[in-house]
């Protein structure tokens, strides 16, 4: 989203988590290959050195809970070009929308979606681990199992980043099983199922898609009927 503004090119764009909580806390960062020291991180971001400042790790933005334009009551939810559409008005209450980040990079913006530039950082977006675990095992990110499965896996492997991003897949299938296997696969490339955040509303990202949902739960309910049998 920053890169569609040629503005921020002479900036060097950090990712850094604002998370309140001791579990949530360095789940974004900046990965960096430096001399652990002040001026070599202060040098490394001035002169915004790909080969030191190596790549930003961040959750996706569409988690955020004013991405898209909308109304929470009215159960209207816009992208920036429906919301223009409508002339940024609510078609259920009459008033205006409420309208998000995208919408004022859509104003700012002064290159078209998906630009690159030259000297820009490469970023990587993840899913918190506990979350991806939860939403395969259909239990909540905070209970018992996930955290059982989450600390194998970090244990294991050296780290959530290491799970999440570098980790030999067939590896995590090992410990973990195929099903959350495949989802940080899914997850390193980007295949994704998104539903934008909006007027508060937080967004979600499944990396397992509605059809794969779908196809899960009719085994699940065939295991179930099988079960019934006896
Ligand atoms: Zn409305």
């Amino acid at each position: 989203m920053n890169w569609r503004l040629s503005e921020l090119d002479r900036i060097t764009l950090i990712s850094n988590s604002d998370a309140h909580s001791p579990a949530r806390m360095g789940r974004e960062a900046n990965v960096l290959d430096i001399e652990p020291s002040f001026y070599e991180l202060k040098d490394a971001l001035k002169q915004k050195d790909s080969k030191r400042l190596l790549a930003t790790i961040e959750f996706f933005p569409q988690e955020g809970k004013y991405h898209y334009d909308g109304h929470r009551n009215c159960n209207v939810r816009f992208s920036p070009k429906e919301s223009i559409a409508q002339k940024n008005i609510c078609p259920v209450c009459g008033r205006p929308l409420t309208l998000g980040v995208l919408h004022r990079i859509e104003k700012l913006a002064d290159r078209p979606e998906g630009y690159h530039p030259d000297n820009a950082i490469p970023y990587y977006s993840i899913v918190p681990l506990a979350e991806l675990i939860g939403e395969a095992k259909g239990m909540g990110r905070d209970t018992m199992g996930v955290s059982r499965v989450y600390e194998s896996l970090c244990n294991s492997l050296g780290g959530e980043f290491n799970v999440l991003l570098w980790a030999e897949i067939g590896e995590i299938a090992g410990l973990a099983g195929r099903e959350i296997a495949d989802g940080i696969a899914r997850m390193r490339k980007g295949q994704v199922t998104v539903d934008e955040g909006y007027d508060g509303v937080f967004g979600t990202v499944s990396v397992f898609s509605k059809d794969a949902q779908a196809e899960k739960k009719n085994e699940d309910d065939k295991d179930h009927e099988q079960l019934s049998l006896f």
